[in-house]
């Protein structure tokens, strides 16, 4: 299995899996690319998977199915298709043979995103409901959902890899590093980012390990958190659900 990179838009990726002469594409944005990309590795699209309905995750699936008319289109029931397959929370799919995925439902960003675990290679895909020291915008969600879906990630082995579809890495470090500067790694990390940008290098796959150690939303009970967010919003209530909240909002203002 090869797990190829498609920079696409501003700062999307689209991801490719090839698995001999099949492929499985994960929020396919923009058909150009991804047809441009089986067509150079010679590889039969047989999937397709989608993190939620955003157009720049879902707009290159009708080229694509146009193309490819009997690959499979999995997803939460909100992808406007009438080829779609409705995944749900912990179901088992099997978008290519003997490759396996559990779906995780992950609201915030939207009410029903979607991630997909890939099982035995330990591969996240996760849309826009984790980046790289980041999460998604709550566009629908609200705290208690974002606390729902990155309990749920967090859970996951440490040495997963995270597939997101923006790349966001430096933005948010930059946001970290002003929120947390007791954090050493997150300092670290940044150089290391700074250097991988300007040689114009993907910073994703993140793992989880890392993430958990430079990740704001994935610390919503660290100490040191959890006090700047109280200097920050006196009296607010330090339940997870709120701290994740007051985390989003100070991201959100953050220029
Ligand atoms: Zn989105």
């Amino acid at each position: 299995m090869h797990i190829h990179t498609l920079p696409a838009l501003t700062d999307n990726y689209i991801w490719m899996i090839g698995v001999n002469h099949d492929a499985l594409m994960v929020d396919p944005g923009v058909g150009e690319i991804a047809l441009a990309a089986l067509q150079t590795e010679c590889l039969n699209l047989k999937a397709i998977l989608i993190t939620h309905s955003h157009h720049d995750h879902i707009g290159g699936i009708d080229m694509l199915l146009e193309r490819y008319p009997d690959a499979q289109l999995f997803g939460p029931a909100s992808v406007p298709h009438f080829q779609l397959k409705k995944v749900h929370h912990d179901e088992i799919i099997h978008p290519l043979p003997d490759m396996s995925f559990r779906v995780i439902a992950t609201p915030g960003h939207t009410h029903d995103h979607l991630c997909y675990f890939q099982l035995d290679e330990q591969a996240l895909f996760c849309g826009d409901a984790l980046f790289s020291a980041g999460c998604g915008r709550l566009f629908e969600g609200n705290g208690e959902d974002l606390w729902v879906s990155m309990q749920r990630l967090r859970a996951l082995p440490e040495v997963t890899r995270v597939f997101c579809a923006h790349e966001y890495t430096a933005s948010n470090l930059r946001f970290v590093q002003d929120l947390w500067p007791e954090n050493s790694h997150v300092v670290d990390y940044s150089q290391i980012v700074t250097k991988r940008r300007q040689s114009q290098q993907p910073t994703i796959p993140s793992m989880i390990d890392l993430e958990k150690s430079i990740n704001p939303f994935l610390n919503w009970d660290h100490p040191q958190l959890i006090r700047r967010i109280c200097e920050q919003n006196p009296g607010i209530s330090t339940d997870p659900a709120s701290i994740l909240t007051a985390l989003r909002q100070a991201k959100d203002r953050f220029r």
